[in-house]
């Protein structure tokens, strides 16, 4: 089957990001005859549409790419009548009834298994009742459940995508949040309980990456520092494995602490982001962030005392009155905060050791 694979533009910074759901289902989908418009970083051509004339659309989007989504959905569609449109991602997973007013199908959760048996129905002309994550404007399948071995899927097809303009290259070694922070969705899309890959297998996408010719990597994971022995088996393998590569992930304050950041160190990790949200208790407790002020500025110092930290970055999530800024000036502004943005974000390369 001809398929096409659409990430829509993100309207803000950061847009040129890998996108690794895409960069997955090509994964699953190899066997077929793919092309991919990655519009965050390139431009929708509607040129090659015509040519490829694709059978099948994928398209992604998270909320704020969900609007070019839609407009996508519209003109593969005038350009191909006959293709059948496929919307998923985060938006799409959670609006799905909007979705199906630009799109035939909305693949909802994880794709990589519904996507597979998607398209085998389309091929054979069969029902899709039954598909599990598939909803069509009349016919809501019920959920997916989640996949239990993440080592057996297939790693991100990278080599239809136009590595050249990726400066850095993603990858995720986990899926799922135990917590339940009141403004983000990745416990509702990947599940509370979190699925880890092996190191090994990791560290394999890794070597790839690395192949590929990117120096730089970015780990996706919600809370990279979850399992903290894991993370340690990954970064000795990194360093066995000779792997020279820069690496930065997200995680929590409460999981970290010295002997884990040096460890991280070592094996290349040059930028941790911490999601600090707010200093002040209220609105952490109304947020249920479930941490304390005084845990996030520890580790904040920590990870300042590793490296060159040169400033903090931080978001205000609720409200602008004095009590919140008060007690952002106690924690944060004294740890030389910068601006109002989502992460603490610290340097700790230093010097390699
Ligand atoms: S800890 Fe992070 S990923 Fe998990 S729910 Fe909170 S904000 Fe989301």
């Amino acid at each position: 089957m001809r398929i096409l694979l659409i990430n829509p533009e993100f309207p803000y910074r950061g847009g040129d990001k890998f996108p690794l759901g895409l960069g997955y289902l090509a994964g699953v989908l190899k066997e077929h005859e793919l092309m991919v418009m990655d519009c965050s970083v390139a431009d929708f051509s509607e040129k090659e549409v015509r040519r490829f004339s694709p059978e099948l659309v994928c398209i992604t989007s998270t909320t704020p790419s969900f609007r070019k989504a839609c407009e996508y959905a519209v003109t593969v569609r005038n350009i191909v009548p006959d293709c059948t449109v496929v919307m998923g991602g985060v938006h799409a997973t959670f609006r799905p009834h909007e979705a199906l007013n630009y799109c035939d199908i909305v693949v909802r959760g994880e794709g990589e298994v519904t996507i597979v048996e998607l398209v085998e129905a389309l091929e054979k002309g069969t029902t899709l009742k039954g598909i599990k994550g598939v909803w069509t404007k009349d016919m809501k399948n019920p959920d997916r459940e989640p996949i239990r071995d993440l080592d057996s899927i297939p790693f991100p097809f990278r080599e239809i995508f136009p590595l050249e303009k990726y400066r850095i290259m993603s990858i995720v070694s986990s899926r799922g949040c135990p917590y339940s922070c009141a403004y983000c969705c990745a416990t509702r899309f990947w599940g509370h309980r979190v699925r880890f890959r092996s190191p090994e297998n990791v560290v394999s996408e890794l070597r790839e990456i690395y192949e590929l010719g990117f120096k730089l990597v970015k780990f996706h994971d919600s809370t990279f520092t979850l399992n903290q022995e894991r993370v340690k088996r990954i970064c000795e393998l990194i360093r066995s494995e000779d792997l020279d590569i820069s690496w930065s992930c997200e995680t929590r304050a409460d999981h970290l602490n010295r002997e884990i950041l040096e460890v991280m160190k070592k094996a290349g990790c040059r930028l941790i982001c911490i999601g600090v949200d707010s200093a002040c208790e209220n609105v952490l407790k109304r947020i249920n962030r479930r941490i304390e002020p005084g845990v996030m500025e520890k580790a904040i110092k920590l990870a300042k005392s590793l490296g060159r930290g040169k400033g903090l970055r931080y978001f205000r999530s609720t409200g602008r009155n004095e009590k919140v800024r008060e007690g952002d000036a106690g924690v944060f502004e004294k740890n030389e905060a910068r601006s109002d943005t989502a992460f603490a974000c610290y340097d700790i390369s230093g010097h390699r050791t």
